[in-house]
């Protein structure tokens, strides 16, 4: 994913320290480092790690797909996703985190953009560190009434502060300004938490327009379309991310353009969600405009936390909803994933291709399967041949994370153990259960 796209045959990636030193020949390779430990391999695909663009690490994973699958937008976050957040403990959150690590890194995942719904950062923060995920952390900010972990804005702003001072930007772990967005935060707040960002060179993240619903609650309230409002108070800006976008008009896409805002587009989600991305989504437009967009997989159960899955989706609706297979294909999909992805977060100039001077995020894909033999052009491959599922290795800033299929740092059994053990304590402190649709009969 260099400015030329190559794809070398039989490469090399040096890899000194943290970062990517050389790209190039293995013959050559070989020869400048003949110390260098070696993990060869020979006969697989190896990538720039995938990024994630909007990843909520807690709140979803201890109850995957334990909810209905019949909950409009509105029911899944007030009925399910809100008091299910209220009922974790510190532990659930360093748990969450620590599945969700394992599973983005199975699938590729080197960077997860924390959405923001966390009520412990350090925790979450401690199990990206462990497990060996690089990403952005940051915590509740919201100012709406009635709701767990809401705070007026000042207070607010003060604990988006203490996340920045926490994790500085740069790091394996950076803290970010996380708002809840939608209709859930006052002026106030989304205008102080914009400044905070930018005196701070920080990035800052924010939910919008997911639904049709955030446009009618901005125009009751304001009179103007949520993004036309934002940029009136001063919040839109490259320091920007907004998760989702789908719902967006002319005026809308040209203030998320001449603002150089950056959306997190997240297809899986909104298909599940019946959320009208066919319809009413416009991202491809906005690519071909020159906008900044990155892939993104949600909570967990909407869905697979596996971009190259996403990335596949998003070319496919883009073809589909422009009846058009000449434009948006397999390469632009690839781009979002890692480069493009890379520079819609602000991290272009740390991740996103295998390039010297680069952080040695590195995926390492076995070929010695179906899905990928005979090999064909990688980058189709990639996204129309195959998805996550052939990820055995990966490196993050140069330490091996997963090996075989496992990651390096903890025992995934014992995790999911761990998991098993803690749902039905979660579930009864949040005062939800499980609601299966068809019977479960006992046939022990
Ligand atoms: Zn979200």
């Amino acid at each position: 994913m260099n400015s030329s796209r190559d794809v070398l045959v039989g490469g090399a990636v040096a890899i000194v320290g943290d970062s990517i030193a050389e790209v190039g020949s293995t013959s050559e390779l070989r020869a400048a480092y003949p110390d260098a430990d070696v993990f060869d391999a020979t006969g697989c695909v190896v990538t720039p790690g995938l990024i994630d663009a909007h990843a909520h690490q807690t709140g979803s994973a201890l109850g995957r797909c334990c909810n209905t699958d019949l909950q409009t937008s509105g029911q899944q976050i007030f009925e399910w996703a809100v008091p299910f957040h209220g009922g974790h403990t510190a532990d659930d959150d360093e748990l969450s985190a620590a599945l969700c690590a394992v599973e983005a890194l199975s699938n590729g995942i080197t960077t997860v953009i924390e959405a923001g719904t966390v009520a412990h950062p350090e925790r979450v923060a401690a199990a990206m560190q462990r497990v060996g995920i690089r990403g952005s952390i940051g915590t509740w900010g919201w100012d709406a009434e009635g709701v767990p972990y809401s705070a007026p804005a000042d207070e607010a702003l003060d604990r988006q502060r203490a996340v920045l001072d926490a994790f500085p930007a740069g790091g394996l772990v950076e803290g970010w300004v996380t708002l809840v967005g939608h209709d859930l935060c006052s002026d106030e707040l989304m205008a102080g938490a914009a400044d905070l960002a930018r005196s701070r060179g920080a990035s800052m993240t924010m939910h919008l327009s997911p639904t049709s619903s955030d446009a009618e609650s901005y125009l009751a309230r304001t009179g103007r379309r949520p993004v036309v409002h934002l940029a009136e108070l001063g919040v839109l800006g490259e320091h920007l991310l907004l998760g989702h976008g789908v719902w967006l008009d002319d005026d809308e896409l040209d203030a998320v353009l001449a603002s150089r805002t950056a959306i997190a587009y997240c297809p899986w989600v909104y298909l599940r969600m019946g959320q009208g991305v066919l319809a009413n989504g416009r991202h491809f437009e906005l690519h071909e405009r020159g906008g900044r967009i990155a892939l993104g997989c949600d909570g967990t159960g909407n869905g697979p936390m596996d971009i190259l899955s996403a990335a596949a989706l998003a070319s496919g609706i883009a073809r589909d909803r422009n009846v058009d297979p000449l434009r948006f294909g397999a390469l632009q999909a690839l781009e979002l994933a890692t480069i493009a992805g890379a520079e819609a977060v602000g991290m272009a100039d740390r991740i996103g291709s295998l390039e010297a001077g680069k952080q040695a995020d590195v995926v390492v894909h076995r070929t010695d399967n179906p899905y990928w033999r005979p090999l064909g052009d990688v980058a189709m491959h990639l996204i129309w041949g195959t998805d996550g599922r052939t990820v055995s290795d990966v490196f993050v800033a140069g330490r091996r994370v997963l090996a075989d299929g496992q990651p390096t740092a903890l025992d995934s059994a014992e995790l999911a153990a761990q998991a098993n053990a803690a749902q039905a304590d979660l579930f009864a402190r949040a005062g939800l259960k499980p609601a299966p649709q068809w019977p479960r009969i006992d046939a022990r």
